[in-house]
């Protein structure tokens, strides 16, 4: 008997898809979410298509039964497609694949209500440390207990404690609560010839329906995100579902509001800082349809939409769409793949498109579509070069005086300024003056970085902290530590220093963590209560401030040292946007970028405002060294927390390794990145022409191998980390 037989994949990595008997009154068909026992426990899983996997079937006497279908609308084809592309394409699991699609326990719970609790505002007399602590903590949060306890660093039962002494009180939320819907011609505005042009192409493609993929090309502030409004509009006229993908949580709040605007009401959302009962919501009402816009991080990318019409992927060339734990994906990618699979058009929109997505333009695979100019009256600004080794800063000062003297005008004209700087933080290394020690993570090859707004030391790669040091571990003497380059924080310092009068802000993830703060932000720059921010990357995209009108790019040469694949593309993108941010309304930008290497030709390009002769020099690069998009890389990283034991896994990986035409492997060598939470790591590159499927040639390799227990491998596939 084969019908009454069904392949279930499980939740659980470490467990291959297993056979189950179907009992003769369940109907589940692939898709369907069930629970299968194993051993003694009772896990969930999805029914999956037989032909998918090839390992032989198990006999017929020696399956257990499926124990329960559950009332939840089934995983459709294309997504099922997409997962065992995304499985097969990045060398994981189905099951961990899985995981992101069932990303919220109200796939295996019938919806309904659920009891949340808040304060009550009574703070009874006498309290615990505990309590006091964690009454202090949640002044105005809400969530189930377990969240609260976690938001408060306590244990739950102090949590159910304070409920019962009367301190919370529970609040019934439906997870029911339909969203509601977006009114596609709530607020239409008048879009130019071009931005009408592109948007006439969109909205087409989304009626006509079937798969496409569009670059959405359009300079800083031409209003690329009021063009493919339109698409979003015409899916919501035909009744079809939309997911905009946006690189950061910070940037959804300004666009929930420029939604609302055009179309009524706030979208649903979806990413990683939701309380549990939010993500129900979004995620029952992105399967059964109701949601008809979801704006989310990349994780929404997996998300069982039941009827979707269109993906956008705004400011598309952003590496943070690259997931660089668990599962390796490009956000960007696999969007363009489940377009492919479920029939309908993807947009990748950006001032500043990946090499990849423009090359897929030139050969014809995506279609371009061009804004060349700003909406309205506003023009582009003009970028000029400091050269550091002639309008040189005091010494350790960072702000050349062309550009203070430029910040002084703003502040006399009552404009605004950004300082932009990649680096959170103080100082990135602390050192001692007598004897010359570092202060590294104990974990990590990497220096601790003074954060001086929080009065503590950071590693910026696995969270480690430290309280700042009075006096030096090393030779004891105090009083000779000195802090060594500037982070955002510093030249924030200088800037007070210089200019009393500012009124200043530091953005980064460190002070804009949370789409609250963010919003704060906003409406304080809007507000004009700020003169001049000082920020990360996080401030170079998406933010529309009319009043800015000068951005100073504090060290332009800091991104092109690293020098990996595509260090020179990633700096073009980053001045480029911040660029991007002057002279948006009406007042005329003026940018100026402080480097080393004027003539660098990522900074000359940016001088000259010519961004095809910097697309098309670097293109050629790739082109001849192989790199992608010409040819493809996978990384793959061994781990342990032994160092020998990973020097030697890595050794028999290398040693294993196979030879294939087009095909070559480097390494294996320590990473640059040689110690990472406590485990030393060694990596290999694979580096193939685009025809070899590197893919089945790594899994035989590996598949073939075996390794201590403590010895992690992890395969990155088209890597944009080299560390
Ligand atoms: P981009 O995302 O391309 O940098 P935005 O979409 O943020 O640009 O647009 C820049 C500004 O111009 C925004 O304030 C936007 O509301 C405004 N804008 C763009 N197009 C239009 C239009 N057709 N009608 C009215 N305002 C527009
Ligand atoms: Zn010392
Ligand atoms: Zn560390």
């Amino acid at each position: 008997m084969i019908s009454d037989r069904v392949r279930v994949v499980l939740l659980t990595q470490a467990i291959g898809p297993l056979d189950y008997r179907l009992p003769e009154n369940m109907d589940a068909k692939p898709g369907c979410v069930v629970t299968v026992p194993l051993g003694p426990r009772k896990l969930p899983g999805v029914v999956w298509d037989a032909d998918v996997f090839t390992d032989s079937p198990v006999e017929a006497k020696k399956l257990r039964s499926v124990l329960e279908l559950v009332e939840c609308p089934p995983i459709g084809p294309g997504l099922r497609r997409l997962v065992d592309w995304v499985a097969d394409y990045y060398l994981t699991s189905h099951a961990a694949v899985l995981r992101m699609v069932l990303a919220s326990s109200a796939a295996f719970t019938a919806s309904g209500t659920i009891t949340e609790y808040r304060r009550t505002g009574y703070e009874p007399a006498r309290l615990t440390p505990q309590r006091a602590a964690a009454l202090d903590a949640l002044e105005d949060a809400q969530g189930l207990v377990r969240e609260l306890a976690a938001e408060a660093g306590v244990s739950d039962a102090v949590i159910r404690g304070l409920i019962k002494v009367g301190a919370f009180e529970p609040v019934i939320i439906s997870v029911d609560t339909p969203f509601p819907e977006p009114l596609a011609d709530f607020a239409v505005p008048e879009l130019n010839a071009a931005q009408c042009a592109a948007a006439d192409a969109l909205t087409a493609a989304v009626r006509k329906g079937g798969f496409d993929t569009f670059v959405l090309d359009g300079v800083t502030g031409s209003g690329k995100t009021e063009t493919y409004f339109e698409a979003v509009a015409e899916a919501i006229r035909l009744n079809k579902q939309v997911l905009v993908l946006l690189p950061e949580i910070a940037l959804t709040q300004p666009f929930l509001q420029r939604f609302e605007k055009r179309f009524g009401v706030e979208p649903a959302v979806w990413h990683s800082n939701m309380r549990s009962t939010q993500r129900r919501r979004a995620w029952r009402a992105v399967a059964d349809g109701s949601a008809k816009v979801l704006v989310g991080a990349r994780s929404a990318l997996f998300l069982p939409f039941r009827n979707p019409g269109l993906i956008i992927v705004d400011e598309a060339h952003e590496t943070s769409f690259k997931q660089e734990d668990g599962v390796r994906y490009h956000a960007r990618d696999v969007a363009v793949m489940r377009g492919r699979f479920e029939g309908f058009p993807v947009v990748l929109a950006s001032a500043t498109p990946a090499l990849e997505s423009r090359h897929m333009v030139s050969i014809g695979r995506y279609k371009g579509l061009e804004i060349p100019a700003r909406f309205g009256t506003a023009k582009m600004p003009e970028i000029k070069a400091i050269d550091l080794t002639l309008d040189a800063p005091e010494r350790q000062h960072w702000i050349a005086p062309t550009l203070l003297k430029a910040l002084e005008e703003r502040i006399d004209r009552g404009e605004q300024s950004l300082l932009f700087l990649n680096r959170r933080g103080f100082a990135p290394l602390t050192l001692c003056r007598t004897c010359g020690h570092r202060f590294q993570c104990p974990n990590c090859t990497s220096w601790m970085v003074e954060h001086r707004l929080v009065r503590r030391l950071a590693c910026h790669h696995c969270g480690h902290v430290m309280p700042p040091p009075e006096q030096c571990p090393e030779c004891g003497d105090s009083d000779t530590l000195v802090a060594c380059g500037p982070g955002v924080e510093r030249i924030c310092d200088e800037v007070n220093r210089l200019l009393p009068d500012a009124r200043t802000i530091v953005a980064t993830s460190d002070t804009l963590w949370s789409p609250e703060k963010a919003a704060e932000f906003v409406a304080r720059v809007e507000n004009k209560a700020v003169d001049i921010i000082i920020g990360t990357q996080l401030v170079t995209k998406g933010y529309h401030f009319p009043e800015l009108t000068l951005v100073g790019v504090i060290d332009a040469d800091l991104g092109l040292e690293g020098g990996d694949l595509r260090a020179a593309e990633r700096t073009f993108q980053q001045i480029a946007q911040a660029a991007g941010r002057a002279g948006r309304g009406d007042k005329s930008g003026e940018v100026f970028i402080q480097t080393r290497s004027p003539n660098h030709p990522v900074i000359a390009a940016l001088v000259a405002g010519d961004r095809d002769a910097f697309y098309d020099a670097e293109i050629e690069q790739r082109r001849s060294a192989g790199a992608p998009p010409f040819g493809r890389f996978a990384a793959i990283i061994i781990s342990s927390e032994d160092e020998r034991e990973a020097i030697e896994a890595a050794r028999a990986v290398g040693g294993a390794a196979p030879t294939a035409e087009g095909m070559y492997v480097y390494g294996p060598a320590p990473a640059p990145l040689a110690m990472l939470r406590g485990r030393y790591r060694q990596r290999l590159l694979v580096h193939a022409q685009r025809s070899v499927e590197i893919q089945s040639i790594i899994r035989d390799w590996l598949g073939g191998l075996q390794f201590p227990r403590g010895v992690r491998i992890g395969v990155d596939v088209d890597p944009y980390s080299f560390l």
